[in-house]
């Protein structure tokens, strides 16, 4: 059920499924261990899988190149609360389209250099580049100076 490339990959929860290079990126395909997800609103155990949603999520770069995860996102249905629950990773905010280590990444790189410039290096519009440093600075002001990268 794993893969090599998981102890390279290095996320909680997941494991490499398959791997594939894509004009100027490499794609890795996750697929997601947990197969129940505990209600939000029950606490109830659920493993009623209701769909599934791949995502394409942005990774930190490897061996040189953008790396992209394909995520997908498992949504499970509570039979109690009759409600629809989205499967929460623990690499990966909610509704955010880049994993939490590359936002960390990026915005310590804005730190360094300059938002114009991080946005050319890393091919990302520079509204991007604003989003995901805005993102990180408003999760530290709520969560204090708990990380250290
Ligand atoms: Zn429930």
């Amino acid at each position: 059920m794993s893969s090599p490339l998981d102890s390279l990959l290095k996320l909680p929860g997941v494991t490499v499924e398959a791997h594939s290079q894509v004009e100027g990126y490499i794609c890795v395909h996750l697929k997601i261990l947990a197969t129940e997800i505990t209600c939000p609103h029950c606490r109830n155990l659920v493993q009623e899988l209701h769909q599934v949603r791949p995502i394409l999520v942005r990774d930190l770069p490897t061996f040189g190149q953008p790396v992209y995860l394909r995520v997908p996102r498992q949504q499970f249905y509570c039979r109690q609360c009759q409600k629809y629950v989205t499967q929460q990773l623990d690499f990966l905010s909610w509704r955010r389209r880049y994993t939490q280590r590359y936002e960390s990444y990026i915005y310590q790189r804005v730190l360094m250099s300059n938002m114009t410039q991080v946005s050319r290096e890393e091919n990302l519009t520079y509204e991007e580049v604003l989003g995901i440093f805005n993102f990180v600075s408003n999760q530290k002001k709520k969560t204090g100076v708990k990380s250290s990268v």
